[in-house]
């Protein structure tokens, strides 16, 4: 490869490289000479300054101590307060994987005990959190990449050599299009499949949960997408309607890569996973399995926020927060070497939450903006945050004083977490009287994760773990309810208690059969705090039916609806009107077109056509199937 000779040609003779290959677009030498290994770090800063790709140093596996004393010499050098329990070598790579409770403590100042390791063990150390709270599927993922090192090793070569390899387009004429194959006027099935003379990306690749039928999913017969010559996935966040049919592409024989941040990976593998046994329980078709899941995590490709990668010839893509869920993202996508560049802005919550800092809109360049609508409508003007807040407490309030129990069907992710800050904030501050807070299982596993990247998280919520030792998800109001018998003992025994379980839109899930056994008693009270999609059980149940079919033991069940219906809609992860409008107004540099989409109908035209107005752009709201072109 070109760009390897050339990596190559700039090292000195006594580099003694014995390897070079690619790991994704970076660039791994590996060479047998200690000394070059130690002290080479100069020489390798100016190569990636001058050549602009990320180039890593390791030390050839031959030349790496031996396991058992590095071992031994990495359980000396780490402090007991990081809480070290683990250590995994990779031989292939000459990379050891320590695992630590306290990170910063096992890193040392300045990285200082990592060089340490370094030099001693001729091994390279990356330090991985133990999330505070238990989480079985990071441990289930790291197992599965630590199990897969031979092949994955192999992919990441794989796609550095399609990402610097010979171009396809003999001397084409360049042009970049869009194609909308979901979410377009709509919410659900977001998918867009970005293609140039040499590349085709998909941006998202996700599931409508309210819809039936084909309608469920992304538009994939469309004559513009062909699996076989899919490059990349590129998903902006775990929501079943952005990363829930990803592990179908895999089912169907992709073996490329899917970007997203770490987060994003972990919870979407989850909330797959899940969507899977809500499928077989209510014997939908079940469209893949757990194998397909465990394929999508193989081939995921993690980047941080702000971290600039090649995914393809003439596509470079860069994450930045998006303040919808943890490490959610809108993506800056640079092509044909700034001959255009696209932002994909999917969710986002413009203002700062408990949980999470708001959406960036700063970019180096950006002629294209797409944005989601979802509060698109003049009528969706969210309210003051704060006045949200206090709303939750006194209906919370309200309900357990009256000995009903509140119950919140929540997406698993986002709302579900925000929710227990405001709550754990409330109850120490002593707004709330304590009462429990029963966290059914999955959204238990999804907080879970949360505790393994506090990295991500707002300012406030990561001083208090990081600077005062408080992390506010292991308050003891929080109690899991994993089995059925728990459930059981919460609807009947338990008095006054807030409960949060999935489904957001009573689809499938636990809410479900919550809201059938406390729907009947006028002193519960049911509430939303997230979008609901047409044709859901929830919107029905919002737009106040009294009676409702529901799911039960012995098929549908015919359920009366007494309890109180109740709908916070500022506390969405989603922008209200006014902060998509800001969102535009404020982008910088200011887009020349704006495409609107994951929005009904209405709001998508009534978003496209005020933000033509007041920022003098070209918008577009287009349906699905339709393609843009942007170049
Ligand atoms: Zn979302």
């Amino acid at each position: 490869m070109q760009i390897l000779e050339e990596v190559l040609s700039r090292l000195p003779d006594k580099s003694k490289i014995s390897d070079s290959s690619f790991e994704g677009a970076n660039i791994v030498l590996y060479t047998k000479d200690a000394d070059f290994f130690i002290n080479s770090n100069w020489i390798i800063k100016e190569i990636v300054n001058s050549i602009k790709k990320r180039v890593e140093l390791r030390p050839d596996p031959s030349i790496c101590m031996e396991m058992e004393k590095a071992k031994k010499i990495i359980e000396d050098l780490i402090p007991k307060e990081a809480g070290h329990n683990e250590t995994l070598f990779d031989p292939q790579r000459s990379i050891v994987i320590i695992h630590a409770e306290k990170p910063g403590l096992a890193i040392g100042k300045q990285g200082d005990i990592l060089r340490e390791i370094k030099k001693r063990t001729l091994w390279i150390p990356i330090i991985q959190r133990i999330p505070a709270i238990r989480s079985k599927i990071i441990e289930n993922i790291r197992y599965v990449l630590f199990e897969n090192n031979d092949y994955r090793k192999k992919f990441l070569h794989k796609v550095g050599k399609r990402i610097y390899g010979e171009t396809k387009k003999n001397g084409q004429q360049d042009w970049i299009r869009i194609s909308f194959l979901g979410a377009s006027r709509q919410v659900g099935r977001s998918c867009f499949l970005l293609q140039t003379s040499e590349s085709n990306v998909l941006l998202d690749c996700g599931i409508n949960v309210a819809a039936q039928g084909q309608d469920q999913y992304p538009i994939l017969d469309a004559p513009e997408f062909n699996l076989e010559k899919l490059d990349a996935v590129i998903i902006s966040h775990p929501h079943l309607d952005h990363v829930g049919f990803v592990p179908w592409l895999f089912k169907m024989g992709y073996k490329g890569p899917v970007y997203c941040t770490a987060p994003t990976r972990d919870v979407g593998a989850l909330l797959c996973l899940d969507a899977i046994g809500v499928s077989q329980k209510e014997l939908n078709k079940v469209i893949y399995g757990a194998k397909d899941v465990k394929e999508m995590v193989k081939h995921t490709i993690t980047l941080e926020y702000e971290e600039v990668t090649d995914v393809t010839p003439d596509i470079r893509i860069t994450f930045y927060n998006a303040g919808h869920t943890i490490g959610s993202a809108v993506t800056h996508i640079h092509i044909g070497n700034g001959a255009h560049n696209l932002v994909y802005a999917a969710d986002y919550k413009f203002l700062r939450t408990q949980l999470l800092e708001p959406a960036v809109n700063r970019f180096p360049r950006a002629e294209t903006l797409i944005t989601e609508s979802t509060y698109g409508a003049k009528e969706d003007i969210l309210p003051a945050r704060k006045l949200c807040e206090d709303e939750l407490a006194k209906i919370i309030k309200d309900t357990t004083s009256n000995g009903g129990k509140v119950l919140i069907p929540v997406l698993g992710v986002g709302r579900s977490q925000e929710i227990m800050l405001i709550l754990e904030k409330a109850i120490r501050e002593g707004v709330l009287e304590k009462i429990p807070i029963f966290v059914q299982g999955m959204v238990w596993d999804v907080t879970a994760i949360h505790t393994a990247y506090p990295d991500f998280l707002n300012k406030s919520v990561r001083a208090s773990i990081f600077h005062r030792d408080h992390n506010p998800f292991l308050s003891d109001i929080f109690m899991r309810i994993a089995s059925r018998k728990e459930q059981d003992q919460v609807i009947e025994e338990t008095g006054p208690c807030v409960i949060l379980a999935t489904s957001g839109m009573l689809t499938g899930g636990s809410s479900v059969e919550y809201f059938r056994r406390l729907a009947d008693n006028p002193k519960n009270t049911i509430l939303f705090v997230n979008y609901v999609g047409e044709g859901s059980l929830a919107r029905r149940v919002q737009n106040g039916e009294k009676e409702v079919q529901v799911p039960g033991e012995n098929g549908m069940e015919t359920v009366k609806v007494n309890l109180n219906v109740r709908t916070i809609a500022g506390l969405s992860g989603h922008a209200g009107r006014n902060e998509l409008i800001r969102y535009v107004a404020t982008c910088e540099p200011r887009p020349k077109k704006v495409i609107v989409v994951h929005g009904e109908n209405s709001k998508c035209l009534e978003l496209a056509s005020y933000l033509h107005k007041a920022n003098r752009v070209e918008t577009n709201a287009p349906k699905n199937l339709e393609t843009i072109r942007l170049r």
